[in-house]
C-alpha cells in the first residue's frame, strides 16, 4: 500500500493505482489525520512541508520500504531515522532543475528592479506619473552575482546571468573546474563572495552546515544596492535580520520563495520594503511538477518490485 501524504499529480498517481493500492491524505491533511493514514503502508510520499520523523516512521509500521520524497530537497526527511530502519529514501533530482533557476532568475530581476513596490504603488493610487527618482534598482550587465552551491539549479542558474552579461562568483563544497572554464566563475569563500557581489542567489541544501548561512552581518556586508534571491531552503536565511535590513535600508533588495515554518510567512517579511515573496514555486511549471510525479512513481515501483530506485538520498 502507497500512502501519499498530501497529494501526487496524475502523472505519478496513475502509475502507481495500476500496481498498488493508494491512499492519499489531501492539501488539507493535518498532522493527526496522516498518523491515522499510515499504517500498514509500505511506501510513504511527502513533500516538502510534511516532515518525516520516528513519530511517523513508528505510525506506518515495519512494512515500510521507501520514503518517496516528492521534491529533491530532502530536509524535510530524518535521514538517519529512515536508515535505522532499513528504509530507502528518494527524490526528485534534475527534473526540476530548469524550472528553479528561471524562477531564481525571475526573482533577481524582480527583487533587482523593484517590481513588487512599484506594481503595490501603482495598484493602490501611489502612481502620480514617470517619476527619475522612484523604485531604481540594479542593472545585470556588468554586476557580479554569487551563486552559494553551484549544483545543478546553481549551476543552470550561473549559466542564466551569465547570459544577460554578468559575472559569476561561487561557494560549493568542492570547485567546479567546468563551470570556471565555461563560465569563467571563480570560486570564493562565503564572505569574499558577498563582498564581492551585487547580488546573491542561494541554491544550497538546508542542513546543519547552512543553517543561518546569511544573517545580519552578511546581509550588511551585501549592502545597501545588493540583493538576495533566495529559492533553496527558508532556514539559510535569518528571515528577522532580513526584514531589519530591508527595513533600515541595509539591504538594497530581496527575492524569497521558500521561508522556514512554511506556509508561516513572518510578519516582518510581510511589512518590508523592496521585497519579492512568493509561495514555494520554485518547480511549479507544469512539465516540471509532472516529471517530478512521475518520478516520485519510478522510485517507489522499483522499490516495492525489489529493484535498485533511480534516485536514492544517502545519509
Ligand atoms: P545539488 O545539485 O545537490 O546542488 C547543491 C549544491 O550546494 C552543490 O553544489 C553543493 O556543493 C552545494 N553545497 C552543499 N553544502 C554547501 C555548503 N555548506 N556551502 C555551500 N554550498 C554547499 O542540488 P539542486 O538540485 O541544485 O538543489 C538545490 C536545492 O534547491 C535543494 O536542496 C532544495 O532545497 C532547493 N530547491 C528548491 C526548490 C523550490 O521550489 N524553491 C526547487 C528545487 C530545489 P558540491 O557540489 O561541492 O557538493
Amino acid at each position: 500500500m502507497v500512502v501519499i501524504a498530501r497529494m501526487l499529480l496524475p502523472a505519478g498517481l496513475e502509475p502507481l493505482r495500476e500496481r498498488f493500492e493508494v491512499r492519499e491524505g489531501g492539501l488539507e491533511v493535518t498532522r493527526e489525520e496522516l498518523l491515522e493514514l499510515v499504517p500498514g503502508a509500505h511506501a510513504l510520499v511527502p513533500d516538502p512541508s510534511v516532515p518525516v520523523d520516528d513519530q511517523l516512521l513508528d505510525a506506518c509500521g515495519e512494512g515500510l520500504r521507501i520514503v518517496a520524497n516528492f521534491a529533491v530537497g530532502h530536509d524535510n526527511v530524518d535521514l538517519a531515522a529512515c536508515e535505522r530502519r532499513g528504509i530507502v529514501v528518494t527524490n526528485t533530482p534534475g527534473v526540476l532543475t530548469e524550472a528553479t533557476a528561471e524562477l531564481a532568475l525571475a526573482l533577481t530581476l524582480a527583487a533587482a528592479r523593484r517590481m513588487s513596490d512599484a506594481e503595490r504603488d501603482l495598484r493602490e493610487g501611489r502612481w502620480w506619473g514617470w517619476d527619475p527618482s522612484a523604485h531604481r534598482g540594479i542593472e545585470l550587465r556588468g554586476a557580479t552575482v554569487g551563486v552559494v552551491g553551484l549544483g545543478r539549479i546553481g549551476r543552470r542558474y550561473a549559466e542564466l546571468v551569465r547570459g544577460l552579461g554578468a559575472e559569476v562568483v561561487y561557494t560549493a563544497r568542492g570547485p567546479k573546474p567546468d563551470a570556471e572554464e565555461e563560465l569563467g566563475a571563480r570560486m570564493l569563500e562565503l564572505p569574499e563572495l558577498i563582498e564581492t557581489a551585487d547580488a546573491v542567489s542561494l541554491h544550497a541544501p538546508a542542513n546543519e552546515e547552512t543553517h543561518r548561512l546569511i544573517g545580519a552581518a552578511e546581509l550588511e556586508l551585501l549592502g545597501p544596492q545588493g540583493v538576495l534571491v533566495n529559492t533553496s531552503r527558508g532556514p539559510l536565511v535569518d528571515a528577522e535580520a532580513l526584514a531589519a535590513a530591508l527595513r533600515n535600508g541595509k539591504l538594497g533588495a530581496a527575492g524569497l520563495d521558500v521561508y522556514e515554518n512554511e506556509p508561516e510567512v513572518p510578519a516582518a517579511l510581510l511589512d518590508a520594503p523592496r521585497c519579492v515573496l512568493l509561495p514555494h514555486i520554485g518547480s511549479a511549471t507544469t512539465t516540471a511538477r509532472d516529471r517530478m510525479a512521475r518520478t516520485v512513481a519510478d522510485n517507489v515501483i522499483a522499490v516495492l518490485e525489489g529493484k535498485d530506485p533511480p534516485n536514492p538520498v544517502g545519509v
